[in-house]
C-alpha cells in the first residue's frame, strides 16, 4: 500500500484504543494531520553522558544497548508500562514509559539505541522515565570520558503539544515513520511556486522536514515562516473570495441626506463623538452604492456603538423599495434585523432602540428562544406587549415590523422578511464566519452587513480574519467617562483590598470577580478545570470573605439557560457579587456593578484585562478595577502598570502581540488562528504580502481555476472555527 497524506494513521501506527481516542480529541486523524502538528519548541538536549557519571535531575543523552523489554499495567491505576534496561561500558540503568507500551514491540534485546532525557531518582537507584528513544547503528566514540562530552548533532530535537495517552515522544516516533514511509514524495504543494519562490519560502516537501528534524536553527525557522505565511495566506484567499462574491451582489441602495440624519440624533440626549459621526458617515456612504456593505464596527465597551447602530437603522427604516411611494412610516420600507449572541443582551438593544425609535412611531419586534414581543402595544402606545411568535413573523414577512431584534433566532427559516435590507451583528466574535455568511446568503437582494464588536484586536490580525471586512473604529469614549481607578494588588494588600470592596457592597453596590480561563490542551478538561477555578473561588469567598453577601457563579459548563438566568439576577440586584471567567457577558449593562476584581491577571493579555475593566465603566457611581497578580516577577508587574493608565484597547493588543511568547497566553485560539500563525502576526510585511497574493489570485478568477489544489484547501477548510 502506498502511504499518502491522507492515509490514517492506524495504518503506519499501531494504536490502542485509548490512543485512538486521544488522537480523535487533539484532531490527528491521518498523515498530513500529524505532520501539521508542529513542535512548539525545540528542546536542548542534554549532555551526552556514560551511565556511571549521571547524577540525579539532571537532563543527558546516553547509548547503550538495550535489552530487558516487558510491557505491563500499573498494579493501581493499570496504566501500560514498558520497561527496559540500558546498558553501556560504564553501567545500567533503568528505563520506565507510562502509557507507551509500544516501546517495547519497537525494540529487540540488543539493540543500540539513543536515550534521551531526565535521570530521576528512587530508592537510591536512577531510572529514566519516559525519555526519549531511538535506535542508532553506531554508538558514538569517547563517550565514557564524560568530561568532554562529544559533539552532540541532535540538539535540537523536537518538543510536541502533548496528551495523556499521546506524548511528545509518540509524536516524535509517528512522525519517523512517516519520513521513512515515503509519504512525503506524494505531498503537492498548494501554493503557487511563483510565490514561494518571491518571497524565498520552502516547499512543503522541504518544510516538512525542516519543522520536525531541523538540523540547524535557521532551517527550523524558515520551515515555520512558510507554514505561518501559508495559514494566513489561505484565510486571506478564502475571506477575499467572499469579498469578491458579496461586491457582485445587489443590494437595496440607501441614499439619506445629511440633514435627515441630523433630525434624528437632535432627538439623543447627548451630542455624538467624533468617532460616532465619522463611522456613520462612512456607513452612509456604504449604503448608497447598491452592492452590499461589509463593515466591522469596532469599539471598546461603552464607546456607543449602539447608537451608531441605532442611526444606520434609521436610514434604512425610512427608505421605501425602488418603485414604491408612500409616506415613510408606512409598512412596506425596508427593513433592519439585529442579532445578539445572548437573549439579555438582545432585551437590552429592543429597550435601546424603543427608546432611540419611539417618537418616530416605528414598531420594533424581539425574537429568541423563549418568546416574541413588539412595541408598541396596542393598549398602550407607550409600551412593548408580548406577543405569539407566529403572530410577530407574519408582521416580519409581511412588512409592518421594519426592526426584528434577536437571537440566533432570528436566522431560522421560520424568519422571513419582506425587504430584509441591513443585518447588524453584535458582539460579531461570538459568531463564526459561517453564520455571518448564512444570514445574508438566504435572502434574494443581499442586505448589507453592520458587524460589531468591542474585543480590541492588533491590526495584522483584524486584516487577516477580518479580510472581507471594511473596518471603522470607535476609538473614542463619550465624553465624562472615567476610566475605572484600577490598582495593582500585590498578596500581601489582599486583606485590605477586600475591605474595600465590602464597603461598597454595604452602600448597595455589586462586584465582578473574574477568574482566568485555564487552557488545557485536552478541551474536555479545560472546561472542567475553569469552572473548578471559579466554583473554588466562589466558595472561598462565601465561606471565608464575604459570608454576609449573595455570590452568584456563571462557569463555561452551564447551559446557556442557566448563564442568562444567573447574568439577569445579577442585573436586577439579586446577586451582590458575580464570579465568573472572562466569557461573562461583554455587552450587559449593570449600571450598579462599581467593582471588578480580576485575579491571577498575569494570566491574561493586556487587551483582555482593558475589555474587562470595561464592564464597570458604565456605572453611574466611581468604578474600581482590582487586578491581583500572584506572580511576584518585576516582568509581570510592569507588564500590568502598562494596562492601568491605558486609555485603549488597541494600543493594549498590538503590544500583546509584540510581547507575547509563543505558545503563551489565551487569544489566538478563540480566533481559529494557530500559535504559529500568531507569531507571524508581528510581522506586517508577511501579512500584507499574504493579502497582496490571495488578492491578486482571486482577481485573476475567483474560482481559482488555475489553482485546483488551493481551490480544493479552501472549500476543505474555510479555516476560522470560532468559539
Ligand atoms: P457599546 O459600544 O459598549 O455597545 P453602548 O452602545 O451600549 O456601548 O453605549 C453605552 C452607553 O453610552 C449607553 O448608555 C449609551 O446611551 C451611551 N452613549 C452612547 N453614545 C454616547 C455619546 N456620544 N455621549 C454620551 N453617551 C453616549
Ligand atoms: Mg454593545
Amino acid at each position: 500500500m502506498t502511504i499518502k497524506l491522507d492515509t490514517p494513521l492506524e495504518s503506519i501506527c499501531r494504536l490502542s484504543l485509548f490512543q485512538k481516542k486521544a488522537l480523535g480529541k487533539m484532531h490527528l486523524k491521518n498523515i498530513e494531520d500529524i505532520l501539521r502538528h508542529f513542535p512548539t519548541r525545540y528542546g536542548e538536549s542534554g549532555a551526552v553522558k556514560a551511565v556511571e557519571f549521571l547524577t540525579p535531575g539532571e537532563i543527558a543523552v546516553v547509548f547503550g544497548k538495550i535489552s530487558k523489554l516487558k510491557t505491563g499495567k500499573t498494579f493501581k491505576s493499570r496504566v501500560a508500562i514498558s520497561t527496559a534496561e540500558l546498558e553501556d561500558s560504564t553501567g545500567k540503568i533503568k528505563m520506565i514509559w507510562f502509557n507507551q507500551p509500544y516501546i517495547a514491540k519497537m525494540f529487540f534485546e540488543g539493540n543500540l539505541v539513543r536515550i534521551e532525557g531526565k535521570a530521576s531518582e528512587r530508592k537510591d537507584e536512577l531510572y529514566f522515565s519516559n525519555p526519549k528513544i531511538e535506535r542508532v547503528s553506531q554508538i558514538p566514540e569517547g563517550i565514557s570520558d564524560s568530561l568532554f562530552p562529544g559533539e552532540n548533532n541532535h540538539n535540537l530535537s523536537p518538543v510536541y503539544p502533548e496528551s495523556r495517552s499521546i506524548s511528545s515522544n509518540w509524536i516524535y516516533h509517528c512522525l519517523q515513520k512517516i519520513f521513512k514511509s515515503g509519504a512525503l514524495e506524494t505531498a503537492e504543494d498548494p501554493i503557487p511556486q511563483e510565490i514561494l519562490k518571491k518571497y524565498s519560502l520552502p516547499s512543503s516537501k522541504t518544510a516538512f522536514v525542516w519543522i520536525h528534524a531541523p538540523r540547524k536553527k535557521e532551517d527550523a525557522e524558515i520551515a515555520r515562516k512558510r507554514f505561518a505565511f501559508e495559514e494566513i495566506f489561505f484565510i486571506q484567499l478564502d475571506r477575499q473570495k467572499e469579498k469578491y462574491i458579496t461586491q457582485k451582489e445587489k443590494s437595496f441602495a440607501i441614499s439619506k441626506k445629511d440633514a435627515e440624519i441630523k433630525e434624528f440624533t437632535k432627538t439623543f440626549p447627548f451630542p455624538l463623538t467624533g468617532a460616532q459621526n465619522k463611522s456613520i458617515e462612512a456607513i452612509l456612504n456604504d449604503l448608497k452604492i447598491g452592492h452590499p456593505m461589509s463593515r466591522l464596527l469596532e469599539g471598546d465597551v461603552g464607546s456607543g456603538k449602539t447608537a451608531v447602530a441605532a442611526i444606520a437603522s434609521l436610514a434604512v427604516v425610512t427608505t421605501l423599495p425602488p418603485g414604491k411611494f408612500g409616506l415613510p412610516t408606512q409598512a412596506g420600507n425596508l427593513q433592519v434585523a439585529y442579532m445578539a449572541p445572548t437573549e439579555i443582551l438582545a432585551e437590552q438593544h429592543f429597550e435601546s432602540f424603543i427608546e432611540y425609535f419611539s417618537k418616530f412611531k416605528l414598531p420594533v419586534g424581539l425574537i429568541t428562544g423563549s418568546g416574541a414581543k413588539k412595541f408598541p402595544s396596542k393598549s398602550n402606545r407607550e409600551k412593548w406587549t408580548k406577543i405569539s411568535k407566529p403572530q410577530l413573523l407574519k408582521w416580519v414577512a409581511n412588512g409592518e415590523i421594519p426592526i426584528l431584534i434577536g437571537t440566533h433566532a432570528l436566522i431560522q427559516k421560520t424568519v422571513k422578511f419582506k425587504n430584509l435590507a441591513f443585518i447588524i451583528i453584535d458582539e460579531q466574535h461570538r459568531f463564526g464566519v459561517k453564520q455571518r455568511m448564512q444570514l445574508r446568503r438566504k435572502h434574494d437582494v443581499a442586505p448589507h452587513l453592520l458587524s460589531m464588536t468591542a474585543t480590541p484586536i492588533p491590526r495584522t490580525l483584524a486584516l487577516t480574519i477580518f479580510g472581507d471586512l471594511d473596518l471603522s473604529l470607535l476609538d473614542e469614549l463619550p465624553p465624562g467617562r472615567q476610566i475605572p481607578e484600577t490598582k495593582i494588588v500585590l498578596p500581601h494588600e489582599r486583606e485590605a483590598i477586600y475591605e474595600r470592596v465590602r464597603e461598597e457592597l454595604k452602600t448597595g453596590r455589586q462586584v465582578f470577580v473574574i477568574c482566568p480561563r485555564i487552557n488545557e490542551p485536552d478541551p474536555t478538561k479545560e472546561l472542567a478545570m475553569n469552572a473548578k477555578s471559579v466554583m473554588e473561588e466562589t466558595k472561598k469567598l462565601q465561606e471565608k470573605i464575604f459570608p454576609e453577601f449573595k455570590i452568584g457563579t456563571i462557569t463555561g459548563k452551564l447551559k446557556p439557560a442557566e448563564k442568562e438566568k444567573t447574568m439577569r439576577d445579577f442585573k436586577d440586584g439579586k446577586i451582590n457579587i458575580l464570579v465568573a471567567t472572562s466569557v461573562v457577558e461583554v455587552g450587559v449593562n449593570v449600571p450598579n456593578a462599581t467593582v471588578i476584581i480580576i485575579e491571577n491577571a498575569e494570566r491574561f493579555g493586556l487587551a483582555q484585562l482593558h475589555q474587562l475593566r470595561g464592564r464597570v465603566l458604565r456605572s453611574s457611581y466611581k468604578p474600581y478595577c482590582f487586578v491581583f497578580a500572584d506572580s511576584k516577577s518585576q516582568k509581570t508587574i510592569s507588564r500590568l502598570k502598562s494596562f492601568v493608565n491605558a486609555k485603549n484597547g488597541f494600543e493594549l493588543a498590538e503590544a500583546d502581540l509584540q510581547q507575547r511568547g509563543a505558545g503563551d497566553l489565551a487569544g489566538a485560539k478563540q480566533w481559529g488562528v494557530s500559535d504559529l500563525a500568531m507569531e507571524a502576526l508581528k510581522n506586517i510585511k508577511m501579512v500584507e504580502a499574504a493579502r497582496l497574493e490571495a488578492h491578486a489570485l482571486i482577481e485573476e478568477g475567483f474560482e481559482l481555476k488555475k489553482y485546483p489544489l488551493l481551490a480544493k484547501r479552501i472549500l476543505e477548510k474555510t479555516v476560522v472555527h470560532m468559539e
